[in-house]
């Protein structure tokens, strides 16, 4: 039998599994994305105490996938860290979500480091204190740093076709392949939204005022991650 390996981990999905089990999707800080099956995680609130939770940092141990078996077995998760206040508004949990869906999908069959699973782990923490016009900002700037992981330009590099800053025509664009262009040298199937969107995507937190509409910045994530992901990717916000 595989050895047991141990490591932090962030539950980036659950899916119920038979009676009373769980498949899990896991951002492993030593492992990168992990399936596993947390067998009984349903039956019993012991088994696994909150350590199979959304939104909690656990030490999980676990048997690797092997020739018998395409996922992981879970044998142990004890929480901890906790982020409660996702859990004092509703938009915190929103964004929260968004962002283990993000997660999940961007790093799916690529190999995410320790700076990936601290970065995510980080960005729930800013989180916790955001303002309501900050949230969707901290998805998009977790989307752009997780895309820049995956080797896609950030948002604040230069437009690849000319040079300028992405943003300095006060437009930006996302060409088909997720490619982020500034206003002038998009091709014409490419989406185009206001460059005062990447503003809420900054790292040192700097929120334009007013904030940019969520509902418009989310829509700028999802155009960067369907282009990446080469098919049609939107936030789902479902609790
Ligand atoms: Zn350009």
């Amino acid at each position: 039998m595989a050895e047991t390996v141990e490591t932090p981990a962030l539950v980036l999905d659950r899916i119920p599994y038979g009676e009373a089990d769980l498949i899990l999707h896991l951002l492993t800080r030593d492992h990168g994305i992990v399936s596993a099956l947390a067998r009984g995680a349903r039956g019993s609130r012991r088994r696994f105490a909150g350590g199979v939770d959304l939104f909690v940092v656990a030490d999980v141990r676990f048997r690797p996938a092997g020739a018998r078996s395409s996922l992981a077995s879970l044998a142990g998760s004890e929480p901890v860290r906790s982020f409660p206040g996702l859990f004092d508004a509703l938009d915190r949990l929103e964004a929260g979500q968004a962002m283990l869906v993000l997660a999940r999908d961007l790093l799916r069959d690529a190999p995410a480091g320790e700076a990936t699973f601290f970065r995510v782990v980080e960005a729930l923490a800013r989180l916790e204190t955001a303002s309501p016009g900050q949230t969707a900002g901290e998805v998009l700037a977790l989307a752009v740093a997780l895309l820049s992981d995956l080797g896609h330009p950030p948002a604040d590099e230069s437009c690849p076709a000319c040079g300028e800053t992405v943003g300095a025509s006060g437009v930006v664009a996302v060409a088909p392949d997720g490619a982020m262009l500034c206003g002038r040298c998009a091709p014409p199937g490419a989406a185009r939204f206001s460059a005062a969107l990447l503003g809420g995507a900054s790292l040192e937190g700097d929120v334009p005022d007013p904030a940019p509409a969520r509902a418009d910045v989310l829509s700028l994530v999802a155009a960067l991650v369907s282009g990446v992901l080469g098919r049609r990717w939107r936030v789902r916000i479902d609790l």
